[in-house]
């Protein structure tokens, strides 16, 4: 991997360059404590340094919210259908490690059989800068309990802030394009020095946030599916499906085929859904397979810690605390996990 050092007085010119060849996204605050990828011009308009976890994830541009991935049309007696897929080049800069690990696990899932070409397109033409967070952005998250706290690939450039200047990682082809057209200097021993440090404070403030060993997780689940804890968390939750909007990897959907009144025309449209909506098991009959709150909530959180971890060997919770920051009745992941290892344990 190839290392160079972007001047942090440089870091307008650095967006500048990138906006000359693409739409550029970074975090934005927009109110109070509540930040957003938006659209920006220069950097003054990012919020970098003091950013929580935007409320929706970078996910919302590999997978909107409501896309149309089909166009249809009457030819004759037959329907002909006409494949949507975005080629939109998109630089997203200021992605945290957390949400960095959001990417993966969907482009996981996106590219196991059958392969998702909507998705697939997006990702190929999304440029992915992240950045790494030196101190915790508050109480929720839990990245360090899932090993999501430190850079482990899926971005084009990462950059640490070691002082004036951002120590920056090269792990694409066309990041490294860019780096060569912006000139910047190859990282020299004083700058891996300065990374070095920053690390070390590093180390001595993420802590494992929910004082669970992560090889017992397994074990955990195994013996908590029929725990009362899912009636405490059901009789709470209000089935809002916010928690699962603003997951990083939560990437359930629906499909409606919207016909015009020509009766010529139509487009496929697929927008999220929620396996906290009342509605998502039901299937033809009227049978439900997740009636009750109680089994939609163990059915979230085994998605996040059990199935993933059989299916994929790995978490799908990048510790984001998102689902826990928005939830209304104040379901608290991290408190679910702690009582399900207590209670497994006495
Ligand atoms: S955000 Fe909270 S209340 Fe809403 S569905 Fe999720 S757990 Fe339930
Ligand atoms: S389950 Fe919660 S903490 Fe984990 S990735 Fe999803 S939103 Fe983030």
């Amino acid at each position: 991997m190839k290392h160079h050092i972007l001047k942090k007085s440089n870091i307008d010119s650095f967006i500048k360059e990138l906006s000359k060849k693409m739409k550029v996204v970074a975090p934005v605050k927009k109110w109070q404590n509540n930040f957003v990828f938006d659209e920006i011009n220069s950097a003054e308009d990012i919020s970098t340094d003091d950013y929580i976890p935007t409320i929706l994830p970078p996910k919302k541009y590999f997978m909107p919210q409501r896309e149309v991935i089909m166009n249809f049309f009457k030819k004759g007696k037959e329907f002909e259908e006409e494949i949507v897929v975005s080629k939109e080049k998109l630089a997203i800069f200021g992605i945290r490690t957390c949400d960095l690990a959001g990417i993966q696990c969907l482009n996981i899932v996106f590219n196991d059989k059958p392969i998702d070409i909507h998705f697939l397109s997006r990702k190929e033409n999304i440029f992915i800068i992240g950045i790494e967070c030196l101190k915790y952005c508050d109480e929720y998250a839990s990245c360090c309990f899932v090993n999501s706290h430190l850079p482990n690939g899926g971005y084009d450039l990462f950059m640490t802030d070691i002082g004036d200047s951002y120590f920056v990682y090269i792990n694409t082809q066309e990041g490294e394009e860019f780096v060569e057209h912006l000139k910047l200097p190859k990282a020299i021993n004083q700058d891996f020095q300065k990374l070095e440090e920053v690390r070390a404070k590093k180390r001595a403030t993420f802590k494992n946030e929910v004082n669970i060993d992560s090889n017992e997780v397994s074990e955990i689940f195994e013996k908590s599916y029929n725990s009362k804890i899912w009636e405490e968390v059901g009789e709470k939750c209000v089935s809002c499906g916010n928690c699962t909007n603003v997951c990083p990897t939560c990437y359930c959907f629906d499909m409606e085929d919207k016909l015009d009144f020509n009766l010529k025309e139509g487009k496929r449209i697929r927008s999220w859904d929620s396996c906290q909506f009342e509605t998502f098991a039901k299937v033809a009959g009227g049978e439900n397979f997740r009636e009750e709150r109680a089994l939609r909530q163990r059915h979230r959180v085994y998605r996040k810690f059990k199935f993933s971890y059989d299916k994929f060997n790995r978490f799908f919770c990048t510790g984001c605390g998102r689902c826990s920051r928005t939830c209304m009745a104040n379901i608290l992941l991290k408190d679910i996990l702690v009582k399900m290892s207590e209670e497994v344990k006495f």
